[in-house]
């Protein structure tokens, strides 16, 4: 049996990078046992080889972390092991708040730090440094940069972490990749290669290394975060104001939405909780209602 990573996921099929398999950094192409297909690009695992660089994956290793996403019916796989969760914003065109508040409650409640990406700040950003300053005052970090002239400033906080990175299109997210991996055109390339075949396979997440202790996962398919996954109260302690206010409230199973005696609501009018963090808490809550 041998020890190694999942570096790209494309449905039923998973690419392999061998464990100490340097200089050659063997990847083998493996399949999985029977119907299993709940693995996730970041996972650690152990192969069987059934041919030079073809394998089966007979175990997944214990995860540190483990992001979904998930609608009414059904939760997919995003990532394994991630540490830090990049999410890419840009000052034009304006970003969906309902995304970042998504992708936010994603990474708390798996146990990821988020690290917010404000891209293209050579353009006019007053609209968007005000968005994201309720954000800044949780303190979640941000790091603001134009990716088309220096990724520098990102480059140093993705060092001894994994990290994915998420965000809607058109944000910037092939052009960071682009200038982060010495490789260029790593994505453009992989998009084109996908379509020169033909198929209309979802695309691939993959794992790419910085450097020894350091990666980063491109997931260019993920535009929505579904959150079907989490409890009420899940949903509710990931967002991480109303901590001090939860199990305070005078019903138990209180929505925080016009309940009397709603201690996340009078931490609100005490001015704790912002009024956006707030709707975007009940519009989510409401959905998974
Ligand atoms: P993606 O959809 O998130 O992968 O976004 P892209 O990387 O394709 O970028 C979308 C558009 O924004 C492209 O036209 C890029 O050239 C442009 N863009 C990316 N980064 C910057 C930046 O820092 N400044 C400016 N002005 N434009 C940028
Ligand atoms: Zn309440």
């Amino acid at each position: 049996m041998l020890q190694g990573q999942i570096v790209a996921a494309f449905g039923k099929r998973f690419e392999v990078e061998l464990a100490d398999s340097a200089p050659d950094q063997r990847r083998i192409s493996c399949v999985t046992r029977g119907k299993k297909t709940d693995l996730a690009c970041g996972d650690f695992v152990e192969i069987a080889l059934t041919d030079q660089f073809e394998g089966v994956i007979e175990q997944v290793l214990p995860r540190q972390t483990l992001l979904y996403r998930s609608n009414a019916f059904k939760s997919k796989l995003i990532a394994a092991n991630v540490t830090q969760m990049v999410i890419v914003l840009a000052t034009q065109p304006s970003f969906y708040e309902s995304l970042l508040n998504r992708c936010l409650v994603a990474a708390e409640s798996a146990n990821v730090k988020p690290l917010i990406l404000l891209n293209k700040c050579d353009l006019e950003s007053a609209d968007a440094l005000q968005k994201i300053a309720i954000y800044q005052a949780l303190s979640i970090p941000v790091v603001k940069l134009s990716a088309k002239q220096n990724v520098a400033p990102l480059r140093e906080h993705l060092n001894n972490h994994r990290s994915i990175m998420v965000g809607q299109s058109g944000m910037g997210k092939s052009t960071i990749i682009n200038a982060l991996l010495p490789n260029a055109n790593v994505r453009t390339q992989e998009v084109s290669t996908v379509l020169d075949s033909g198929k209309h396979t979802t695309t691939a997440a993959r794992l790419y290394h910085l450097d020894a202790n350091s990666s980063l996962i491109d997931s260019p398919g993920l535009q929505e975060f579904g959150l079907y996954h989490l409890s009420a109260s899940e949903l509710a302690h990931a967002f991480i104001e109303f901590k001090p206010f939860l199990g305070k409230c005078k019903y138990n199973n209180c929505q925080h939405s016009h309940e009397p005696d709603c201690a996340v609501l009078n931490g609100f009018k005490m001015g704790k909780i912002a009024a956006a963090r707030l709707k975007h808490y009940q519009e989510i809550a409401l959905e998974l209602a």
